[in-house]
């Protein structure tokens, strides 16, 4: 080979190492699960034995700031303050570290591959339950403090109460009363895109954060009160996140007050696990769809104090993570029965991206047109939907001149597709749909896919 033929040669390998990775990364959104092709998700019912409730903290919240990186948030008093009462773990927050991303993956315990929230922009709801919902059908008020309206866009008619400040209102004084409270002050984040993670500018917003969560937890009483603190992901010295890499996709999550271990070494957490750990400890059913087999669930059991809980409501706990794994590996077992069951070798195998696409196999659950005149099978299952979903419940009927029930319209559709019988005890109506969340409009809504046989 001559000199020249091996820089052509050793030229073309660069522009391929390059260009692959790319393209790979450009695409990486849009090779996820979407509300088009469907998604795969467990649903597992959940319930508490009747004996076995155990007392629910006075007032609970959720403190999730905004771009708070793991080794900004080490800085913070506010989380030494924490500790004290708590623990706090270092959180893998997953890809992509975007935001929308994860309020899904915080609010349902599902990862972000498999919610349907690609990006920043995509304004359709979830088809996955989430904790709110979980506290709403207990009968509990939910409150909500954001710059963003994003958590009601996934989760509508999840909140008892939703307010929209300004950036310089002073997020954690302004906490309408609810049972669960979401604080999410967003200043942090802005500050890192300008002017990155390395910046004093930064410091400064999260000196800021810290102030102002320590005037919330001054009025708490950790005997009878929760806070679970996170972020949704941290920023690269210069500004910016998404990826994967360590100071963005890393951040902290702290529980302190009623019902937690106190522990003061950092443990670590997956960012799956947050809902999880919010039902856990406040005596909710885990959310219907949280991912279940190769989890970190056992974490539950290090954060839960053995002293605050009775031995049968942790035992009942211990026996429903059992079940939600046992339901997530026997459905992705007939899903795909090289990857045994692991939800892992299921992600790897690339299924979950193309399958659904091609349309060999049948997804778990999609945004169905119900009752367009045009609905035949098919073609509106996958039509991307306009409105607010309607009830997925069997019951619920779409208005119109042919009125026609939900399930029987997506059973239709989804039965047009060919796919591999799957595990039924999923398909049963959405547990939530009695409580919300309410039907805006009538023509569209989440459905479980019935699969064929
Ligand atoms: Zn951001």
């Amino acid at each position: 080979m001559t000199v020249r033929q091996c820089l052509v040669l050793l030229l073309a390998c660069c522009a391929l190492g390059l260009g692959v990775p790319l393209l790979l990364g450009v695409t990486y959104s849009a090779r996820l699960s979407s509300h088009d092709t469907g998604f795969f998700a467990v649903q597992v019912d959940d319930a508490i034995a009747a004996d076995a409730q155990p007392r629910r903290p006075r007032r609970s919240v959720l403190v999730v700031i905004d771009g708070l990186g793991h080794e900004a948030a080490k800085t913070m008093g506010a989380i030494a303050l924490l500790r004290e009462h708590g623990q706090c773990r270092k959180t893998a927050v997953g890809v992509p570290s975007m935001s929308r991303p994860v309020y899904a993956t915080i609010s349902t315990g599902l990862e972000q591959d498999r919610t349907g929230a690609r990006g920043n922009d995509d304004e359709t709801p979830l088809f996955a339950q989430s904790i709110w919902q979980r506290a709403r059908a207990a009968g509990m008020s939910v409150a909500v403090v954001s710059e963003l309206t994003w958590w009601e866009e996934l989760f509508p008619g999840a909140f008892t109460h939703y307010d929209v400040l300004p950036l310089d209102a002073d997020y954690f004084a302004a906490l309408p009363p609810a049972d669960l409270q979401l604080v999410h002050p967003l200043y942090v984040d802005e500050v890192g895109h300008e002017f990155g993670a390395a910046s004093p500018e930064y410091a400064e917003a999260v000196g800021r954060a810290d102030r102002e969560l320590t005037g919330l937890l001054r009025t708490l009483d950790f005997a009878q009160d929760l806070v679970v603190l996170t972020a949704d992901h941290g920023h690269s010295a210069r500004g910016g996140h998404g990826g994967a890499q360590e100071p963005i996709a890393n951040v902290m999550t702290c529980h302190a007050g009623l019902g937690v271990r106190r522990d003061p070494e950092y443990g670590h957490l997956r960012i799956t696990t947050v809902a999880p750990s919010l039902a856990l400890l406040l005596g909710l059913p885990f959310p219907a769809h949280m991912r279940a087999g190769d989890d970190d669930l056992d974490a539950l059991f290090a954060i839960a104090d053995p002293a605050a809980f009775s031995p049968e409501y942790l035992a009942d706990r211990r026996a429903a993570v059992e079940r939600f794994r046992r339901a997530n590996e026997d459905a992705v077992r007939a899903w795909l029965p090289d990857s045994a069951g692991s939800w892992d070798a299921f992600t790897r195998s690339g299924a979950s991206a193309t399958a659904a696409a091609r349309g060999s196999w049948s997804p778990r659950w999609r945004w169905c047109s119900c009752c367009s005149s045009s609905s035949t099978a098919g073609a509106s299952s996958r039509a991307r939907p306009a409105a607010r979903p309607c009830s997925a419940s069997a019951s619920s009927r779409c208005s119109g001149p042919s009125p026609t029930p939900c399930r029987s319209a997506c059973a239709a559709a989804s039965t047009s597709a060919r796919s591999p019988a799957a595990p039924t005890s999923s398909a049963s109506p959405s547990p939530w749909a009695s409580a919300g969340p309410p039907s805006r409009s009538s023509s569209t809504g989440w459905c479980a896919a019935i699969a064929a046989p």
